[in-house]
């Protein structure tokens, strides 16, 4: 899956998704923190799925990501492992 994206539903194709959840929290600031492997959730079949390898910066306040918060995140992105999407069941169960 090399042009998979974690904001496609993979359940049922749509761009109406969220992320949920981040795993692995790392502490960039009092307001960002880095997450690596996400949840993400679809707004219109409420289907659930796992993005392992994605890196994100979490906001607590909204707005654009400081300097420090996008170099963290590039360098996390460069060392992260290949994006790979893992659709879950209503529980959150691998399907
Ligand atoms: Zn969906």
């Amino acid at each position: 899956m090399a042009n998979a994206t974690p904001n496609t539903c993979p359940h049922c194709g749509s761009l109406n998704t969220g992320v949920t959840f981040g795993f692995n929290p790392q502490r960039i600031n009092d307001e960002e923190t880095l997450v690596s492997d996400t949840l993400f959730a679809c707004t219109d079949c409420d289907g659930q799925w796992a993005a392992f390898g994605f890196v994100m910066i979490a906001q607590r306040n909204g707005g654009p990501p400081s300097e420090e918060a996008q170099k963290a995140l590039a360098e996390a992105v460069a060392s992260a492992e290949e994006l790979r999407i893992e659709p879950l069941d209503q529980e959150g169960n691998p399907i």
